[in-house]
């Protein structure tokens, strides 16, 4: 008798605790353990068709085969730098929401030029450094991991890595557990900051000790035999910039020697094998924090930020980029066989997109005679100031320009008894009338909802009415602020805004489209396959076409 209403009993607190566990977050198959994001930095659509031939299998092509590959994926807001990137990829919106206007931004409130993530009131964890107190509060709306703690359970982990402190931080959003970064010139470990917690776990110690980063730092010589190298063009080009104490930009490279003059460790972002540190760090945190080893979903968040650097430094057709993207795929698979591994074949979600392609150099397209150049920023500006001096007697009524973007010191303006949208128009009017300018748009126009056009609209995605400036504009295609060495990527055209998007795994199909998909559509989609509401700021679509019927 007893035992019967202890049986039933115990029985009816089992049925209590599973409902109550399940309405947080509990997971009983109908969600992956470990959702899994992949940002190549500066990663081209084009890369996975180029290079597939050289494929292995277990890479990008288990990826593309295995699972679903959306071909006509686009960024939609200008500029198509690192920062708006990432926070556009996990909030689901663009710069107009989240606030992250560029890498750096001139800031209204202090008159001073900040960098995305710096925050003085946190303290770095993990180096001596006096740089790296950085946090994500300049983010102004919450992530996809941020909007699922939210909505479940607090116990849902997060963990976000990169080399670049913001591509980390801007991933994880505001409630990461933590966010790693890497700390080169003569340190080479991985840190965090007091943001997230004050002293690095056990097993960061652990591999920061253990990974001797010196194995990485070896020659870097091509994957396969160079001959092989045919979807790049000839090496060693005048517009490859490559290492300092070296003559040549051309293979081999060896590390250990250049590393003196290439600022000891952060050399390794500049190769292939920053990618592979960066991923056996991720599986040391997989172990280490037990990921996807419960029932309640977690969040492993990468960003490779090597492949960005390399095409900075070599170019978009530089057999340096190839051997990237190769050593890349073998560095997938292996990854891909440790999260089946560690977490089970089909109980995560992954997906691998891009914060922005780039442009190929333009003095190599001026040999191919297709227009393009670079844009003379410094001359520009003095050019906009003479203008506003001789129309208004003074300069002053200009705070700043960058970004591509004018900051006008509005209350000057009022009280010299100027108009403001007068002095925008007329600063627009002569911006329109420079060469290599393809459009410019005014606080005024965008707040009334006045222009048409595709750069327009990115334009005005990228505008945030707190933080940005008051006259906008963008350069034609294939005209470049960056260094006449390499590539470089900030425009609103093809070659900037269509990137790969990978999903793969738990709840996803087999499959492609080539109807157009947004980076933004990221966000939406995953919150349903983990069924939760979206951020509320998040703007994309669900894209229903890659996910299984539940
Ligand atoms: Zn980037
Ligand atoms: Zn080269
Ligand atoms: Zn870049």
């Amino acid at each position: 008798m007893h035992f019967r209403i202890i049986i039933k009993l115990s029985s009816i607190i089992g049925l209590l605790l599973c409902s109550f566990l399940k309405s947080y977050g509990q997971n009983d198959g109908d969600k992956p353990k470990l959702v899994v994001g992949i940002i190549v930095d500066q990663m081209r659509y084009d890369y996975l068709s180029r290079f597939s031939e050289k494929f292995a299998e277990g890479g990008f092509k288990r990826l593309m085969n295995e699972g679903f590959s959306c071909e006509s994926n686009y960024l939609n807001y200008i500029p198509t730098k690192t920062a708006p990137g990432h926070a556009s990829i996990y909030t689901g919106t663009t710069p107009k929401d989240h606030g992250i206007l560029g890498n750096y931004w001139f800031d209204v409130k202090t008159s001073t030029l900040i960098d995305c993530v710096y925050d003085a009131s946190v303290a770095p964890v993990g180096t001596g450094s006096k740089r790296d107190r950085s946090s994500p509060k300049y983010l102004q709306v919450n992530t996809i991991s941020d909007a699922f703690k939210e909505q479940t359970n607090a116990q849902s982990k997060t963990i976000s890595i990169a080399l670049k402190d913001r591509s980390a931080i801007l991933s994880g959003g505001k409630k990461a557990d933590a966010a790693y970064w890497f700390r080169g010139k003569d340190q080479g470990h991985w840190i965090t900051s007091s943001y997230y917690r004050n002293t690095l776990p056990t097993w960061v110690k652990r591999f920061n000790e253990k990974a001797v980063l010196e194995n990485y730092m070896t020659d870097w010589e091509p994957l396969l035999p160079i001959a092989r190298y045919t979807e790049s063009e000839q090496d060693n080009r005048t517009v490859e910039r490559g290492f300092k104490g070296k003559e040549h930009p051309d293979f081999p490279y060896d590390l250990k020697k250049l590393a003196k003059n290439n600022q000891g460790y952060d050399l390794l972002e500049f190769t292939p094998f920053g990618n592979s540190y960066t991923l056996n760090f991720a599986v040391a945190a997989l172990k280490g924090e037990q990921l996807g080893k419960d029932a309640i979903t977690d969040f492993l968040l990468i960003s490779l930020s090597s492949t960005d650097a390399i095409g900075h430094n070599f170019g978009v057709s530089s057999k340096e980029v190839e051997d990237t993207y190769l050593r890349l795929d073998r560095d997938l698979a292996a990854f891909l066989i440790e999260l089946d591994t560690q977490v089970g074949k089909d109980s995560y979600t992954f997906f691998l997109t891009s914060d922005h392609g780039a442009s190929e150099n333009a003095n190599a397209l001026k040999e191919k005679n297709i227009p393009g150049g670079y844009f003379k920023e410094a001359t520009f500006k003095i050019e906009v100031k003479d203008h506003v001096f001789k129309k208004y007697g003074t300069t002053e009524i200009i705070k700043n320009i960058s970004n591509e973007q004018v900051f006008l010191d509005k209350e000057l303006i009022i009280t010299s008894n100027l108009d403001i949208s007068e002095v925008e128009k007329s600063i627009q009017q002569f911006i329109l009338e420079q060469p290599q300018i393809k459009t410019v748009l005014t606080r005024s126009q965008i707040e009334k909802g006045e222009f048409s056009g595709t750069i327009e609209a990115y334009l005005v995605n990228g505008f945030n009415s707190e933080r940005s400036g008051d006259v906008l504009y963008a350069l034609n295609e294939h005209v470049l602020v960056y260094a006449e060495t390499g590539s470089d990527h900030g425009s609103g055209y093809e070659y900037d805004t269509h990137t790969p998007l990978l999903f793969y795994g738990f709840g996803i199909k087999k499959g492609s489209t080539k109807d157009t998909t947004r980076t933004i559509d990221i966000v939406p989609t995953l919150s349903k396959l983990l069924k939760i509401t979206p951020p509320k700021t998040a703007k994309g679509a669900i894209l229903d076409s890659l996910l299984k019927k539940q």
